[in-house]
């Protein structure tokens, strides 16, 4: 602990640009609302932050876990050992003169596509729901309403393991259904993306995200602490509708529940643990299998 106390002052140290908190409560810092302490939990507020962080994480040979908004992510009851280095500080959004619009890699989704409405560009309308970050959703491939992040992306700053600074561009971000290259190299860390988007009318682009927030509301338990979708969708076949049909809708196991109104979706009803829902997850994998033979493989990544 000493050893944390110490790390945490060089970082505080380092930049005046770095926050750092000592057993931060990652419940606090995840949708699902679950997740013991990180040793330290440390808030980068700029790209140069950023960099400087990492750079004294890995001098330490500190294990250290980036993250942006923990809206994909179960966090162990026992927590994250290391550091957690969070980038929901380092938000800015800049239109070019161009129409381009490039973000930082902590910038909400719902900020980028708002700043794209304001601006008069089109393409983002399916992100302005997904409450994830710009990093986390360059990472996955985040996508809704036949929209995902690459069609608009068009290139990508990130730090190396080496800590400098590397541009990716078009077809070399290698999206896939939830993939990018960065799923494949988890020493790589997203700064910024510059987004390709359209021209086009801003009360037709805010009606369009407008109709889309309503189709979640109908569909979604957005009243409740959930990571989105956890599974991803099998080939072939919906994971909300096989759950629906394996009788699951509404099995708890503690705290954690089979979401009543779409099965797609396991909710944390308030204080379940990870454990619980891990044992939720492990069931519905199991019924589905036995029943249909498929196997539903987690979307939301687990962590610890
Ligand atoms: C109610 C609800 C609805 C949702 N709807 C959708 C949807 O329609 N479509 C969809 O695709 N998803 C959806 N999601 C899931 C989630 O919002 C997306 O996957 C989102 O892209 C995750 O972003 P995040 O910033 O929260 O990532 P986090 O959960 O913080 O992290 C996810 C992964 O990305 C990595 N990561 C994060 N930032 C960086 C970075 N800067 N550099 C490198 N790696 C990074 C993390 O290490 C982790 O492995 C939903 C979630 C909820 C709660």
């Amino acid at each position: 602990m000493e050893q944390m106390q110490e790390l945490a002052d060089a970082l505080c140290c380092a930049s005046g640009d770095i926050e750092v908190r000592e057993n931060e409560m990652m419940s606090r810092h995840t949708t699902f609302a679950i997740g013991g302490p990180a040793d330290l939990f440390v808030l980068p507020k700029t790209a140069d932050a950023l960099k400087c962080a990492l750079e004294i994480l890995r001098e330490r040979h500190t294990p250290f876990l980036v993250m942006g908004n923990g809206s994909n992510m179960l966090v162990s009851d026992a927590g994250i050992r290391g550091a957690v280095v969070c980038t929901t500080a380092m938000n800015r959004i800049v239109v070019g003169e161009d129409g381009s619009l490039t973000a930082e890699a902590g910038a909400l989704l719902s900020a980028v596509a708002h700043s794209a409405q304001r601006a008069g560009l089109t393409g983002a309308e399916f992100a302005g729901g997904i409450p994830g970050s710009l990093g986390g959703a360059v990472f996955m491939n985040a996508g809704a309403y036949d929209g995902q992040m690459a069609q608009i992306v068009a290139r990508t700053e990130y730090l190396n393991a080496a800590g400098e600074i590397q541009t990716v561009e078009g077809a070399a971000h290698a999206f896939d259904y939830r993939k990018s290259v960065f799923r494949s190299h988890a020493d790589w860390t997203v700064v910024r993306s510059t987004l390709r988007l359209a021209g086009g009318d801003p009360a037709a682009i805010q009606e369009k995200m407008n109709d889309l927030a309503q189709r979640r509301r109908d569909k979604q338990p957005l009243n409740f602490a959930s990571a989105g979708s956890t599974f991803k969708r099998p080939s072939g076949y919906f994971a909300g509708r096989l759950i629906e049909d394996a009788g699951l809708k509404g099995v708890s196991v503690g705290a954690a529940q089979v979401s009543e109104k779409h099965a797609g979706f396991l909710i944390n009803r308030g204080g379940a643990t990870c454990s619980d829902m891990l044992r939720l997850i492990g069931l519905v994998q199991e019924r589905v299998r036995e029943q249909f033979g498929v196997t539903l493989e987690c979307e939301v990544r687990i962590i610890g």
